[in-house]
């Protein structure tokens, strides 16, 4: 096989015309049910009514629904759409899509386009094929979908077909979460209550809604499609799991920042152009720090939103490669030896006047509310580290937590130099004046006014405050943000409510009663936070002292999940339900342990089928040679070095062979366990070390054996070539 001419320059430069030649401005949103849409195609009392209705101040009701319908039809068919469907996200970690079209037969043999509130209301897809975790066993299938009208309608376009998708919450007829919305939004509502119950004991009256915000910054490789669908690991196991890492990795540091490839900016460009019609708002994008690894990140935007515009981004970056031949990588550690990719995940508070509630103020009040809210998420971090931890734990993020890649498992919180400083300060009770004079004003105390720019960056930190929000810097870059979301505000919910019940159990003045609650909260939480090095060796000793949880895999994370105090805390806040949140326990260990299987028995038929052979081919190539030579030369001393190198390749050979036989026995006795926590740990602790085993030994072959008989694309190819 003669390897890299299966792609000739040519046609990796592939040229694509742009779609739209005006400014973004002007097609913004353009395939996005908003209210510019809304206002334009309903009458003007059924669009009042429906912004109540997203506002939360108004329940829905099929008159509105009817009107609602019957406008969007109308919008849909403009932009060319046949079909409609409920877009929601079924605990596969993937949006679902069931179409209909709105044709509807008619007297005479015609047809004629129809949409009805009740079918923009609810929808039954067939249910019974999504993960329930046991929730709902198949007799009692049907689930359904209902119409979440606080994130907006819009146009999906795939090749020539158009679909109106109106995003959905999905339930069991038992009223049961079936999704990863239904979840979210219940945490948006206890975060809500819980930050309006400190605004106004700190006698803020004005706000009169308080909503998470969230700026997801995603990463991801690209490579050229031609290399993808000859590497069975990557299109069944979503990364190499084969491949020696070549000389040139990211130890130049020449890719983070650098100039883009035309090739990418093409396709960077393509993306956009798609995310902007849906009113995505893609702002920055950039090379990150692999070789072909890319970020883009959108302007933060309310949680609910921003959850369905990370899927549709994830969504864009896969199907747009495809039109430029090139694959989008979302795993978390698609190559070894060079970084993996993550989705830190920017995380604050916003009242409905769009003050941030993170972002230290100006005035004595201002700033006493930032530090209630400050402590209150610190609080939460270090009572629930184990539950956060547990919700990016994944096959793929076991890659980088953990693992030799940042950010570890332990999760501390990282507050910057200045903010430490004036933390310590507010403990001792002392008042020391700040290096640069400036001073902020608590009405009571005085400490030194934070400026954005000396929250210096600690990029190791798996939580940290950066100026006016946290960066939870854990999560994945293919998992769904909403999990980790509604974690965050259910635990910040949860100690909102405690310091809120604290000041008021003080009495007296309200901001020297919240003051003194700090001091002693601080006492107690401070063992989570920490400004050192978080891959060091060290700060694993160090954390275990301080009783910091640190669950390096899934099968050891996942667990904490379903511990009493989980159970209890999500109950409360009326999240998840004990039955949801165990089957959403479940539903994750089911995961680990059939993506751990695809991987193993994709790894197996790799050897067998394309490394064996290719080892083979060479140790006969070899041998023949040396056979030949022989002939001529005789047993002469000038072959023995020949000779140990045909040593060498027949032992990696039968090695290979036995250990591939090893990892096939284990692997069928792993699916022959009935408990699946055991399952899942025989996967973490025997099987991925047989594993690496094999990938060590396929990879010294690489080495060896003639490039031209070698089946697969190598990593450099891949990672260089685009
Ligand atoms: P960096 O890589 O330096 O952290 P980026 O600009 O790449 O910065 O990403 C920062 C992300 O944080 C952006 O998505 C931004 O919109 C988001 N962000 C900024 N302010 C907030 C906020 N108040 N709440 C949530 N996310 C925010
Ligand atoms: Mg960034």
């Amino acid at each position: 096989m003669k390897r890299l001419q299966t792609i000739p320059a040519s046609e990796r430069c592939y040229e694509i015309a742009k779609e739209k030649d005006q400014p973004i401005s002007s097609y913004y949103g353009e395939d996005v049910f908003n209210l510019t849409a809304m206002q334009e195609k309903l009458p003007r009392d059924i669009y009042l009514l429906l912004v109540e209705i997203i506002q939360d101040r108004r329940k829905l009701d099929l008159t509105i629904a009817n009107a609602v319908a019957h406008a969007m039809k109308e919008w849909a068919l403009e932009k060319g759409a046949t079909h409609y469907c409920h877009w929601f996200q079924p605990m596969t970690g993937a949006p679902a899509e069931k179409h209909d079209a709105f044709i509807e037969p008619i007297d005479g043999g015609m047809a004629i386009e129809r949409f009805s509130g009740k079918q923009l209301w609810q929808g039954e897809p067939d249910a019974s094929s999504f993960p329930s975790g046991g929730i709902r066993s198949t007799f009692e299938a049907r689930g359904y979908t209902a119409w979440d009208p606080t994130s907006p309608a819009f146009i999906l376009k795939r090749g020539i077909g158009t679909v109106l998708c109106i995003p959905s919450v999905f339930i069991s007829y038992s009223g049961e979460a079936l999704d990863k919305k239904t979840p979210l939004l219940r945490s948006i509502n206890a975060i809500n209550k819980s930050a309006l119950g400190v605004l106004n004991l700190l006698n803020n009256t004005k706000a009169k809604k308080v909503y998470a915000t969230l700026g997801p910054e995603q990463e991801y490789f690209l490579i050229d499609q031609d290399f993808y669908y000859k590497r069975k690991d990557l299109v069944l196991g979503s990364r190499t799991m084969l491949g020696f890492a070549p000389p040139k990795g990211q130890q130049l540091e020449d890719h983070y920042f650098g100039s883009i490839k035309e090739r990418i900016l093409s396709y960077m460009h393509d993306v956009e152009e798609e995310l902007y019609k849906l009113g995505i708002p893609a702002k920055t994008r950039h090379n990150e720090v692999a070789p072909s690894q890319f970020e883009i990140a959108p302007i933060y935007e309310e949680a609910n939103l921003a959850v369905d515009h990370n899927y549709l981004v994830m969504d864009t970056l896969r199907t747009v490669a495809g039109k430029h031949k090139l694959a989008a990588l979302l795993h978390e550690k698609p190559f070894a030896g060079i970084n993996g990719s993550g989705k830190h995940l920017n995380w604050s508070l916003s009242d409905d006047l769009d003050n941030n509630l993170l972002n230290p103020g100006k005035t004595p009040h201002d700033n006493i509310q930032f530090l209630v809210v400050l402590i209150a998420t610190i609080r939460a971090v270090y009572l629930h580290a184990d539950i956060l931890r547990a919700s990016v734990a994944s096959t793929g993020n076991d890659h980088r937590l953990g693992a030799n890649e940042a950010p570890p498992a332990i999760i501390s919180v990282f507050l910057g130099e200045q903010l430490t400083q004036i933390i310590e300060n507010l403990e001792k009770g002392v008042i020391t004046s700040a290096s640069n004079g400036a001073i902020i004003d608590l009405g009571l105390d005085k400490l030194p006014v934070l400026s954005k720019d000396s929250t210096d960056r600690n990029r190791t930190s798996p939580f940290a405050f950066t100026g006016n929000k946290f960066e939870f810097r854990a999560v994945g870059s293919s998992q769904s943000i909403a999990f980790p979301a509604t974690v965050l505000n259910t635990i910040v919910a949860e100690s909102l409510d405690v310091l809120t019940e604290k000041i008021k159990a003080k009495g007296g003045d309200v901001k020297q009663a919240a003051l003194d609650v700090i001091r002693e909260e601080i006492k107690v939480i401070k063992p989570v936070l920490f400004m050192g090095d978080n891959y060091s060796k060290e700060w694993e000793d160090e954390a275990k002292k301080r009783g910091l949880p640190n669950k390096k895999t899934t099968p050891e994370s996942l667990g904490d999940l379903v511990t009493e105090k989980a159970l209890v805390l999500f109950e409360k806040y009326n999240v998840l339900s004990r039955v949801e949140l165990k089957s959403r326990y479940f539903i994750r260990l089911e995961r680990y342990i059939k993506e751990m299987d695809i991987e193993a028995m994709t790894l197996c038929s790799m050897i067998q089928n394309q490394i064996l052979p290719a080892g083979i081919d060479y140790q006969y190539k070899v041998a023949s040679s040396i056979a030949a030579a022989a002939g001529v030369l005789g047993d002469a001393g000038v072959l023995k070095a020949q000779k140990e190198l045909l040593g060498t390749v027949a032992s990696l050979v039968s090695n290979l062979q036995i250990a591939v036989n090893d990892l096939k026995a284990k692997n069928e006795k792993a699916g022959a366990m009935h408990n699946e926590e055991k399952k899942a740990a025989f996967y973490c602790n025997e099987i991925k070390a047989v594993m690496a085993d094999i990938r060590e030994k396929a990879d010294t072959l690489e080495t060896i054996v003639d490039n031209t008989l070698w089946p697969l694309p190598k990593l450099w190819e891949m990672l260089f070539i685009s």
